[in-house]
C-alpha cells in the first residue's frame, strides 16, 4: 500500500504570482470568477476514482465561493489553508503573515465546517519563523517546503533533520514538514510534485519520476492548481515570456494526464488520502516515541 496524497491548491488564474503585475488585488473584484467551475471538474475526478484528497483553498476564494469550499467539503475532502490574499509569506511582516493565515483558517472552518489544520505557503514561500508562527495559530503540517534550487521564490527552512518517515519532518514541538519530492536525474534537481513541471515534461517520462519517487520515499506527494484545469482561461499579454511559460504551458493536457497518472497509481496499489490522515499516523508515532508504526510509509529497499 503507497500512501499517495494528490492535492490541490484553490486559486484562480488571475492570483497567481506569475501574473501579479498585470493583475494587483485591488483589481481582483472585477474579474469574473472561474475556479468554481475549474475545482468541480477536480472534484468529479476525483470522485469518479473514490479518491479524498486535500484542497488548500484561498480565503479570499471561500469568502465569494463558500458552496464551493461545502462541496469539497461534502466530498470527503479535507480543507486546508493557502492563507488569505496571495501574497508569498517572505514578502509579509511575521505579524502580517499570522493576520493572513488566521483570517484564512477563520474563514475555512466557519464555512467548510471543519478544523483547519493544514498550510501551504503561495509559491512555497515559508521559512522557520514563519513555520513557527503557523504552529502557534494551531496548524498541525506544512507543506511548503520545496528543495528545488533552482526557483527563484522557494523558500528555505534550513537544515531539516533527519525525517521521521522518508519526506515527513517534525519541526518546532509537533509541526510536520511535507516535503515536495524531487528526483535527481543526471546531476538535475526535477520536480516531480506537479505544478508547472507535470505539464511541461513528457507525460511517460513524469510518470517515470512519479515511480522512481515511490521507490524511494514509499509514498507520494502531488500539487496542482484549480486553474491548471481551466484551458479556457483569458490569456493575457505582458506577464514577460518565461512567467507566461509557466503559467499557460500545455493546459490542456492537465486533465486527460491527471486521468494518466491516476490509472497508473491505482495498478500500484496506491492509497489516496488526506494529508491530514497522514499526518496524524506521524504525529501519533511521535507521540509514542515509535518510529517504523505501519501506518507510516517506510523507506524502500
Ligand atoms: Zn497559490
Amino acid at each position: 500500500m503507497i500512501p499517495c496524497l494528490l492535492t490541490f491548491d484553490i486559486e484562480d488564474w488571475f492570483q497567481v504570482e506569475n501574473l501579479r503585475p498585470l493583475f494587483p488585488p485591488e483589481r481582483w473584484e472585477t474579474i469574473p470568477r472561474r475556479v468554481a467551475e475549474a475545482t468541480r471538474r477536480v472534484l468529479k475526478l476525483l470522485a469518479e476514482h473514490r479518491i479524498r484528497s486535500t484542497f488548500f483553498v484561498l480565503g479570499w476564494v471561500a469568502e465569494r465561493e463558500p458552496e464551493l469550499v461545502r462541496e469539497i467539503a461534502n466530498g470527503g475532502h479535507e480543507i486546508a489553508c493557502h492563507g488569505y490574499g496571495h501574497v508569498m509569506p517572505m514578502k509579509l511582516t511575521p505579524m502580517q503573515f499570522r493576520d493572513d493565515v488566521l483570517r484564512a483558517k477563520e474563514t475555512l472552518e466557519e464555512i467548510g465546517g471543519q478544523e483547519v489544520v493544514g498550510y501551504r505557503a503561495p509559491s512555497f514561500s515559508i521559512d522557520r519563523e514563519r513555520l513557527a508562527i503557523l504552529e502557534g495559530c494551531g496548524f498541525h503540517y506544512d507543506s511548503s517546503h520545496h528543495p528545488f534550487g533552482l526557483h527563484d521564490r522557494y523558500g528555505r527552512l534550513g537544515d531539516l533533520g533527519s525525517p521521521v518517515a522518508p519526506g515527513m519532518y517534525v519541526l518546532g514541538d509537533q509541526m510536520v514538514e511535507l516535503e515536495l519530492p524531487v528526483e535527481q536525474v543526471g546531476g538535475l534537481s526535477l520536480p516531480v510534485s506537479g505544478g508547472g513541471y507535470f505539464r511541461l515534461y513528457p507525460a511517460a517520462f513524469f510518470r517515470r519520476l512519479v515511480m522512481r519517487t515511490i521507490a524511494r520515499r514509499g509514498s507520494y506527494l502531488m500539487y496542482l492548481h484549480s486553474w491548471e484545469f481551466d484551458a479556457g482561461q483569458p490569456r493575457v499579454r505582458g506577464a514577460g515570456p518565461t512567467r507566461a511559460a509557466r503559467h499557460y504551458v500545455n493546459l490542456k493536457r492537465t486533465l486527460p494526464r491527471m486521468r494518466q497518472l491516476i490509472g497508473m497509481l491505482e495498478r500500484r496499489d496506491a492509497h489516496f488520502m488526506t494529508a491530514r490522515a497522514l499526518v496524524d499516523a506521524v504525529r501519533r508515532a511521535v507521540a509514542a516515541g515509535v518510529s517504523g508504526e505501519p501506518a507510516l510509509p517506510q523507506r524502500a529497499g
